[in-house]
């Protein structure tokens, strides 16, 4: 299985706009983060997580022209907005894509992007997707995902693991019950929320997140959702053995872990 990190920046990106801190005016290309996203491929299987404002950006740097369907782990915009770039997916299969998510996070993009949902359209002048709501583990062609819940603050999101715990994906999350993190452990790749040092109410800071790495044990964790507090090469250094903070554009090959 093969994990592209698209996006690892926190709603805002990094650098912020407008902001003048030593990690936004960095010259050090690791610390400029879109917002987060990732590609999931295995064997001739694609899966996209979420569809960020930077989306164009990211089909383009990772050449990406087809999709077997899109995995939502929530609505929110630095999550759901960039959605009208699966157009130009739609024009190259020529099809309309399955968009997978729970039934409130399927309701609040349709709320939002009706136009998105419709019949296909010969011209692809919008985006193409068909509902697909998730009720429990489902596959995509011979890719297993399997959900689960993650708090959000007052909200909630939808973790995923993929294959037989080869990799899973925990974004948007400040607290996971037991019942995630038994469903986590032992995966050999997570990518997970980490926002910055501080405490933030609807995300995990670097001591939580350092927790719960310590109760998953996965073979290597890598942290997203990172915001400006965060220098890469600072963080690097700090970092216990197994966990690497994230980067746009870094794959993994789970069989290599
Ligand atoms: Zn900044
Ligand atoms: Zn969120
Ligand atoms: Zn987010």
């Amino acid at each position: 299985m093969k994990i592209t990190v698209l996006g690892c920046g926190t709603s805002s990106g990094v650098p912020m706009v407008g902001c003048r801190c030593e990690v936004c005016r960095s010259d050090d290309p690791r610390n400029r983060r879109r917002r987060v996203s990732i590609l999931v491929q295995h064997g001739d299987i694609a899966a996209l997580v979420d569809t960020s404002p930077d989306l164009r950006e990211q089909l383009l740097s990772a050449e990406i022209s087809r999709l077997d369907g899109v995995i939502y782990t929530h609505g929110h915009a630095d999550h759901s907005h960039g959605i009208d770039d699966l157009r130009a997916i739609n024009y190259h299969m020529n099809a309309a894509l399955d968009a997978y998510g729970t039934t409130d996070t399927l309701r609040s993009l349709q709320e939002r992007f009706a136009y998105a949902f419709g019949e296909p359209r010969t011209w692809w002048h919008s985006p193409a997707l068909r509902a697909k709501p998730i009720t429990g583990p489902f596959e995509i062609g011979a890719l297993k995902v399997t959900p689960f819940e993650q708090i959000h603050g007052r909200g909630v999101t939808t973790g995923f693991v993929f294959g037989q715990r080869e990799a899973a994906y925990s974004t948007d999350a400040n607290a996971l019950n037991d019942d995630a993190i038994e469903t986590l452990r032992g995966v050999k790749l997570w990518v997970v929320d980490c926002l910055g040092y501080q405490s933030y109410p609807s995300h995990a800071n670097l001591e939580i997140t350092l927790g719960w790495i310590e109760r998953v044990r996965p073979r290597l964790a890598v942290l997203t959702h990172m915001s400006h507090q965060f220098d890469y090469a600072t963080l690097s250094a700090e970092l216990p053995k197994g966990v690497v903070p994230g980067l746009d554009g870094l794959v993994i090959e789970t069989e290599a872990l």
